[in-house]
């Protein structure tokens, strides 16, 4: 009886999965990518929810409460953190895994901005956008579960590697896509200020025509200066974004003769975070070589 029990406490040991939670679905790819079958996600904002407007709601803060761990995108993108943080446990922990990603400042006017609290002047929360911050946010993840779970630690170690240099080869194929591109012609323009980590890291121009809103429509006089300024650039092309309206940027595509490419993953993934940078990557490179 007692080496019964004994053998069905090792069992239930030896399946027992590292639970966490994952406030981003890009996040959550990262997160299952180096957990692998030793870690169980909870995966709080569902695909294609809008990252700057999202909150969860109470059953599923009451869900995280079953988690060790909590991560987040960080650099305030998540701005019911703080709310958050109150109501958890004293041993759970947020990981706010943009946090050691250098950061840089929203360069955009605000109606271009995507919330009031990314617009000028605030840190910029697209970190995501720059593949070296992907391998960035790979090692803070790894840490974090090596951590809480020291058994483990060698499996996460073995596949945060492995991860980090797939992310190292996108980098390299972004540069060599987007060398494909005259340096003139390289002006990215998109509906909301989402790229400027793409732009800084690719050697972009960045230019933004529309907001995030969905509703909200620039004046008269923004459209006539924006249409200005885009011929003056001799732009090639605007890019829509999947979750932003498109009829602004179609109506400024045709003001200026520019094409409007295929549309942007801004703050939002469909199945991986690689697959997110070669759509946008592609659509860029095909939009404006
Ligand atoms: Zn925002
Ligand atoms: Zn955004």
């Amino acid at each position: 009886m007692k080496f019964f029990a004994l053998w069905l406490l090792t069992i239930t040991l030896s399946s027992a999965k590292l639970t966490v939670s994952s406030l981003n679905p890009i996040l959550t790819d990262f997160i299952e990518r180096v957990g692998g079958d030793k870690v169980e996600v909870i995966q709080v904002m569902p695909l294609g929810a809008d990252v700057h407007s999202f909150q969860p709601k109470a059953a599923q803060v009451a869900k995280m409460q079953e988690s060790a761990l909590i991560f987040a995108m960080g650099k305030n993108i998540e701005q019911y953190l703080g709310g958050l943080q109150q109501t958890l446990q004293g041993d759970q922990q947020i990981i706010e895994v943009g946090r050691s990603i250098p950061s840089q400042k929203v360069d955009a006017d605000p109606i271009y901005s995507c919330c009031p609290a990314h617009s000028k002047g605030a840190i910029d929360p697209h970190w995501w956008h720059n593949v070296e911050n992907a391998e960035r946010a790979v090692k803070v993840i790894a840490a974090a579960l090596e951590e809480a779970d020291s058994t483990n630690k060698g499996y996460y170690q073995e596949n945060a590697t492995a991860l980090r240099k797939e992310y190292r080869n996108l980098h390299n194929w972004v540069k060599s896509e987007v060398s494909k591109i005259p340096k003139k012609q390289r002006t990215l323009v998109t509906a909301h200020a989402a790229f400027a980590y793409f732009c800084k890291e690719y050697k972009f121009e960045a230019a933004y025509v529309e907001g995030l809103s969905r509703e909200s429509e620039i004046s008269a006089k923004q459209f006539a200066d924006t249409v200005k300024t885009l011929k003056d650039k001799k732009v090639r092309a605007v890019f829509p974004e999947k979750l932003a309206n498109p009829k602004m940027l179609k109506q400024i595509a045709l003001e200026t003769n520019a094409k409007v490419g295929d549309a942007l993953y801004a703050d939002a993934i469909t199945t991986s975070y690689k697959k997110m940078i070669e759509h946008n990557v592609t659509s860029i490179v095909n939009a404006l070589q």
